[in-house]
């Protein structure tokens, strides 16, 4: 039996170094991401699907794609 973990490839968001500027909020196509008390991004790692549009949007590169057990 395989017990390899599962992986998937998901968008963090470094918070601290986030200028709230919205761009990749705009770009996500599942909603994943929200801009908390307007000043920091936070994304929804149950609905992030690892596309990595939200990272190429990102004018601060702040968004990093990981790989996080499932
Ligand atoms: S990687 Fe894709 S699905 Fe995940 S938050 Fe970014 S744009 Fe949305
Ligand atoms: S695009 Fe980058 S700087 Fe702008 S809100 Fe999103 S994570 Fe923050």
């Amino acid at each position: 039996m395989n017990k390899a973990v599962k992986k998937k490839r998901k968008a963090l968001a470094a918070q601290n170094d986030c200028v709230a500027c919205g761009c990749c909020v705009k770009v996500c196509p599942f909603s994943a991401i929200q801009i908390l008390k307007g000043i920091t991004a936070r994304v929804d790692q149950d609905k992030c699907v690892g596309c990595g549009k939200c990272a190429k949007e990102c004018p601060a590169s702040i968004i990093t794609l990981e790989e996080v057990a499932v």
